[in-house]
């Protein structure tokens, strides 16, 4: 069995009408009118394929397809949100596979054992809105929904989450958690250049890289550039230059580390005062739980005593945990299985973006099939994958499927 190419195809070039950009990139942002043109598209589509379609409390979108028995759920899908800068590939391709999957499955009039259901994830990107993932995560933890709902919106206080489902259409009735799912998997650009390196077609993911973020304010004296002398500042920006190199240090030493400094505010930000107060994020990420913990802990000690040597004092706030998560095993063995059938050339690897998967890997079996990005370039408009790629990858993703829904 293989899936229509031309229909993939089509469909990814049809759907990226939907909040095009002049520059050839994507722009539809959670819940704006962008986004309930690709779910009312999206809805159409489903219906058309004879889905039972549910919109929940959080507006995930779902396309079941029922086999001999609701059990075994098999979910599939990803995101139709776009960044602001966004390609046409990351999140819709997942989607669209996942229709076109079940178009094949409809095409050969297959009756499966289990069921399998498409999910559209309601901002996976956090553009808009934060957190992101925000969907998937309602779904892991639904006692979080209320809080979700009063999320703002980043360009409009007046807005959150819950007014903007509603005026689009898409606060469904749905629980968050009514579905038992057994499994999820997805289907994603690998938004890095590692496949494309090494000349291979598929990634089997088995495991999402651990990420901290943590905000830092550092406090010196703003002073006059030309009359304080050296000694008698305390410059918070030559704080934050020091750490921001100690950092990449940091990265050579600790195994799979990764340090980003890719937030800093200066203030008062002019050309003839030392920096009285700097902003800085630390992104840190390791597919190893203790590792992560250890570079965090290595830089906030390296903090003290840079911020003590400078008469610099700080204040610190944990942003973002989310510790590495594994995948199944038998889920990443059945898609390198699906990958060897096709003749493609595949190894496992490591996510280093976060996923709605990653969300679904609490309440259900869960992993990724990845395909080549070029040249790794994504949340940017020259976003791309070739076309004989996202073909394979949604074969992959058909024969996994059907290997998941026939054998659980
Ligand atoms: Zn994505």
């Amino acid at each position: 069995m293989q899936i229509n190419s031309t229909r993939l195809l089509d469909n990814l070039s049809e759907l990226a009408e939907i909040g095009a950009r002049t520059d050839g990139g994507v722009c539809r942002l959670a819940l704006t009118d962008e986004d309930k043109i690709s779910r009312d598209w999206l809805l159409k589509k489903m219906q058309d394929l004879n889905l039972e379609t549910h919109i929940d409390e959080i507006g995930n979108m779902y396309g079941i397809r029922k086999g001999k028995s609701l059990q075994p759920l098999i979910a599939f899908g990803s995101h139709l949100d776009t960044v602001t800068t966004g390609g046409k590939y990351d999140g819709s391709y997942g989607v669209l596979a996942g229709l076109e999957v079940i178009n094949t499955l409809n095409e050969n009039e297959i009756v499966t054992d289990g069921s399998i259901a498409l999910i559209n994830f309601t901002n996976e990107e956090g553009a808009r809105f934060a957190p992101d993932m925000m969907g998937s995560l309602a779904v892991s933890k639904p006692e979080l929904l209320k809080e979700i709902w009063e999320s703002k919106s980043f360009d409009n206080e007046s807005l959150n989450v819950k007014s903007e489902l509603q005026r689009i259409g898409y606060l469904g009735d749905a629980k968050v958690n009514q579905f038992s799912f057994t499994n999820y998997l997805e289907l994603h650009i690998e938004q890095g250049p590692i496949l494309e390196n090494e000349k291979l077609q598929i990634g089997a993911v088995e495991l999402v890289q651990g990420i901290y973020w943590t905000e830092y304010v550092f406090h010196g004296a703003a002073a006059h550039a030309g009359t304080t002398p050296i000694s008698a500042r305390k410059d918070a920006g030559l704080v934050v230059s020091s750490l921001n190199l100690f950092l990449r240090k940091l990265s050579g030493v600790i195994k799979g580390q990764l340090c980003t400094m890719g937030l800093i505010e200066y203030y008062p930000n002019v050309v003839n005062v030392v920096p009285e107060r700097v902003k800085v994020i630390i992104d840190l990420r390791n597919p190893d739980k203790e590792l992560l913990k250890q570079a965090q802990e290595k830089a906030d000690q390296y903090i003290k005593e840079i911020s003590e040597s400078h008469q610099v004092s700080f204040d610190r706030v944990e942003k973002v945990r989310f510790d590495p998560v594994p995948f199944s095993q038998e889920m990443v063995e059945a898609i390198e299985k699906s990958a060897s059938g096709l003749n493609l050339k595949f190894k496992r690897m490591v996510s280093g973006a976060g996923h709605d998967a990653q969300m679904m890997a609490a309440i259900c079996k869960a992993a990724m099939i990845f395909i080549p990005s070029i040249n790794g370039i994504s949340h940017n408009v020259k976003e791309y994958s070739n076309p004989e790629d996202l073909i394979n990858g949604a074969n992959v993703l058909l024969n996994t499927v059907a290997t998941l829904v026939s054998n659980v």
